[in-house]
């Protein structure tokens, strides 16, 4: 045989399996991750830009895999929604959420959860929902959840009526990253949202380019028409909360006021006043 043909090509077998092996490992500890506390729910405030009062906090998830430290959820969600333990994460956080949000107080903030698609097929999902309230004592008033406009695209019938359940409980829904899923404008009027999260893609950019500034404009409009409250995210400085202030009232979330943070370091920003 010619042995010049062949190519060594260790190197990069040696890399594919390395990142192959850390996908794996992950999958694998995911299994156990929730039964050895290892995931923990951060929040971040939600602030009405006008006033400066803490209106929320969004629920964000961390898991500290011991392998490796803190892994941020854009590495391990999609993981948990493609090997079945996201329903097992979903509910964990919710709890965590709900019993933080209790722990604020009557007539505290609200806390919003983010629940994946594959929960929302879950025929059981809004019976767990009603669970964690009665556990935890959250009124079902100041829990809302997050879902994406990706949550519509299969069995819009059936996700619609669960969606109407759980709004039976108090509960409102928020339609998350609005603007860069595959929804068409119509849905909005199928499935009862009560706010609408304007993604932090376009408010970074919000009287910067035309384009952003335009899409910004056109989404409040949408939400001040259809009776939507609205929430922004990504806001990194003052002059962004200062325009957006002035264009309408709203909720504002972003770094300018505060990184996602562990539930003991809230209790200082439940009743905090916020200036930009
Ligand atoms: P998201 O729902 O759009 O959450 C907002 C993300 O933006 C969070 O990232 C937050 O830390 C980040 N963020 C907030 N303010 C700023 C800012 O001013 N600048 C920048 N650059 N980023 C900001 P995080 O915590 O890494 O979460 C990433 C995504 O993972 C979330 O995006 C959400 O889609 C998903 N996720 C997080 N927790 C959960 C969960 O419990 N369940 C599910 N299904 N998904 C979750
Ligand atoms: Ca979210
Ligand atoms: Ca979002
Ligand atoms: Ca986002």
């Amino acid at each position: 045989a010619d042995k010049s043909a062949d190519i060594d090509v260790s190197w990069f077998n040696a890399e594919i399996s390395d990142e192959f092996r850390q996908r794996n490992d992950r999958i694998r500890d995911l299994d156990h991750a929730v039964e050895r506390g290892e995931i923990e729910s951060h929040f971040q405030p939600l602030i009405d830009i006008r006033t400066g009062r803490t209106a929320g906090f969004e629920a964000l998830a961390r898991w500290h895999r011991p392998a490796e430290g803190m892994v941020r959820p854009d590495e391990f969600i999609a993981l948990a929604e493609e090997y079945g333990q996201i329903n097992m994460i979903g509910e964990e956080i919710l709890r965590q959420a709900c019993r933080t949000a209790a722990g604020w107080g009557d007539g505290g903030p609200f806390v919003s959860v983010n629940v994946s698609p594959i929960q929302l097929q879950d025929p059981t999902f809004p019976s767990m929902v009603a669970r964690v309230l009665a556990e935890t004592g959250l009124p079902g008033q100041r829990l809302e959840l997050e879902i994406t406009e990706n949550a519509l695209i299969k069995d819009l019938d059936a996700v619609s009526w669960r969606l109407e359940c759980l709004r039976e409980l108090g509960i409102s829904i928020a339609i998350d990253d609005f603007g860069t899923g595959y929804s068409s404008l119509s849905l909005l009027t199928k499935v009862p949202f009560s706010r609408l999260k304007i993604d932090q893609s376009f408010i970074r950019d919000f009287g910067r380019t035309r384009e952003s500034t335009i899409i910004v404009d056109t989404m409040i409009g949408i939400a001040e028409r259809l009776g939507l409250m609205i929430t922004a995210e990504g806001i990194e400085n003052a002059g962004i909360a200062a325009l957006l202030a002035g264009r309408s009232a709203m909720l504002g979330q972003g770094y300018l006021f505060s990184k996602p943070v562990p539930a003991p370091e809230t209790t200082d920003m439940v009743s905090r006043y916020w200036t930009a």
